[in-house]
């Protein structure tokens, strides 16, 4: 009975398509749900920082004026926390693995010119809102000041 079990088996695999691939010799096949590694949309980045303060191997780091996105993808572990905290929504976990590497190199994401251009001219419009707002702020301080020393002047 176990030979007959045994060799239907054997017939139907030999036949059938093998489970395995051909992996490196083919593409390799990711599941939906893979963890591979993290790949950004930098234009979309808001330079907020909640990606590098949640990833528990500190592997994350950015440049808000640079306009940089840095990671080390060897030190990182897939966990996804970064991507569940980004609220920009601006991170994603591909498919893919990390090639292997004997140095831990880094890799730098830079916002294109004109997303730079455009951040850096709203940067220069808050401070000069900001400057106008505290002179305006510091004329009223000093025209109630001058009114309150007007009214304590003794009359006559
Ligand atoms: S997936 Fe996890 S370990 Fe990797 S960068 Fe994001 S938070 Fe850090
Ligand atoms: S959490 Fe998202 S928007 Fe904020 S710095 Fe990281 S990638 Fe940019």
């Amino acid at each position: 009975m176990a030979v007959m079990t045994f060799a239907g088996a054997a017939l139907k695999n030999f036949f059938s398509k093998p489970v395995t691939t051909k992996y490196p010799a083919e593409p390799a096949e990711y599941k939906e749900r893979t963890r591979g590694h993290i790949e950004i949309s930098i234009d979309d980045c808001i330079g907020c920082g909640m990606c590098t303060r949640c990833c528990p191997c500190g592997t994350l780091s950015i440049d808000k004026i640079k306009g940089t996105w840095t990671i080390n993808r060897f030190d990182c572990i897939a966990c996804g926390f970064c991507v569940e905290k980004c609220p920009k929504k601006c991170l994603t976990m591909v498919a893919g693995y990390q090639t292997p590497d004997g140095e831990k190199e880094t890799v730098t994401y830079t916002k294109s010119p004109e997303v730079l251009e455009a951040e850096a001219k709203q940067r220069e419009e808050m401070a000069k809102k900001a400057a106008e707002a505290k002179k305006a702020a510091e004329a009223k301080k000093a025209a109630e000041a001058a009114k309150a020393a007007e009214e304590k002047k003794p009359e006559g």
